[in-house]
């Protein structure tokens, strides 16, 4: 793609999302944007970090996250809605920008519902990466909802997890989730509780949504040596496991001063030890250090993760035509000529009209 014409904005639809994803493979799409997401966090003391900026209501959340590397500068929306899904509509949806930090013009507008559930899919595969047990074979995906047949997927690309135990409050979520993922490669089990579905796990996924702080998982559900990778609490009064688990953790976290705010730590001192995932990706902080540690990553989501996902969908429209041109920016032919633009438009309307 040459996007010659920098007034031009190339703007990714649903549809178009859809279209890259599968053209790519969601396979490799994963394991590439793993590779994106592992880049930057290597690099991560460039970046400008800030806890995202969170408007909350009775019902939810809506949130901006920021971040720059000094080139670009991407943000995304997203909103957190548990009773949206109740109402037929999605509990997270998200739209992203990527833009150029030397002129400050947008480069990319894209859709990120999809693009979120693949990077925090790739960010939970990445950490789990480097905490997770050796030869981790099962993982129990409690929550079957919108994000789980991609946390199972990341899983697999990234870690050779080929046998899941489902568990969620509604059966027909995971009975969906089984039925989506059938026919790649994995050995599935429904389970009727959390209980079941731990066991014989070496990883277990939490990503339930629910408004409240909730014990998805109980301490002696945990076993010894168990990577646990706690996506669905993140906000303010939204956990889900019980404190004494934090206790006899390795926490591993994405931003600090963020995942105090909105992680499972919230439910701890502030000063309680954790480990930032960029230190352990950098080589700066050790990873798994035994069997029988009980590691945790206690996931949020961050910005640099979405800026990531940016910069690979920019990457990828340089050869394929998956996106529109949108008209987003002004372009007078002299730059501070701004209201003449409109003057010329009104002239052409009037001349146009004349010969109508
Ligand atoms: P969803 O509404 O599509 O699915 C959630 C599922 O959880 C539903 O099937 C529901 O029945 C189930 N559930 C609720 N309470 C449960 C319980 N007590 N036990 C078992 N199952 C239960 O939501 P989603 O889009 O899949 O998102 C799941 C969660 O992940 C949300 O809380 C969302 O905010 C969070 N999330 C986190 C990140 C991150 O980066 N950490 C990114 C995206 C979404």
């Amino acid at each position: 793609m040459t996007i010659a014409n920098l007034n031009i904005v190339p703007f990714v639809s649903v549809d178009n999302m859809m279209k890259l994803v599968l053209e790519i493979g969601v396979d490799r799409f994963l394991g590439e944007l793993s590779a994106y997401i592992e880049e930057d966090f290597r690099r991560w003391e460039l970046f400008d970090k800030t806890p995202r900026v969170a408007s909350h209501s009775h019902d939810g959340v809506i949130e901006l996250m920021p971040t720059s590397d000094g080139q670009l500068y991407g943000f995304k929306y997203v909103n957190g809605h548990p009773k949206n899904m109740r109402e037929g509509l999605q509990t997270v949806t998200a739209f992203g920008v990527l833009a150029d930090v030397g002129s400050g013009y947008p480069m990319l507008l894209t859709e990120m519902t999809i693009l979120t559930a693949l990077r925090t899919a790739a960010t939970s595969a990445v950490a789990a990466k480097y905490l997770a047990p050796k030869g981790s074979d099962t993982m129990a995906i409690i929550g079957n909802g919108a994000q789980s047949e991609f946390q199972a997927l990341a899983f697999k690309k990234l870690l050779g997890i080929d046998k899941l135990r489902l568990y969620d409050i509604d059966i027909e979520a995971s009975r969906k989730c089984a039925r989506n993922l059938d026919g790649l490669g994995f050995d599935i089990r429904i389970c009727t509780s959390g209980q079941e579905a731990v066991e014989g796990a070496q990883i277990i996924t939490t990503v339930t949504a629910d408004k409240q702080n909730a014990t998805i998982l109980t301490d002696n559900m945990v076993g010894t040596g168990v990577h646990i990778n706690a996506v669905g609490g993140d906000c303010p009064g939204k956990t889900e496991l019980h404190r004494d688990i934090l206790l006899r953790s390795e926490i591993v976290v994405e931003y600090p001063p963020q995942t105090r705010i909105e992680g499972e730590i919230q439910q701890l001192e502030p000063e309680h030890p954790v480990t930032e995932l960029w230190r352990i990706i950098a080589g700066k902080a050790e990873g798994r250090a035994s069997e029988r540690q009980v590691t945790l990553f206690d996931s949020v989501g961050f910005a640099i993760e979405d800026f990531s996902a940016l910069r690979y969908v920019r990457d990828q429209l340089r050869h394929t035509k998956r996106y529109e041109e949108l008209d987003l920016l002004a372009d007078p032919d002299e730059p501070r000529d701004l209201f003449g633009m409109l003057l010329r438009q009104a002239a052409k309307e009037k001349a146009q009209a004349a010969i109508a």
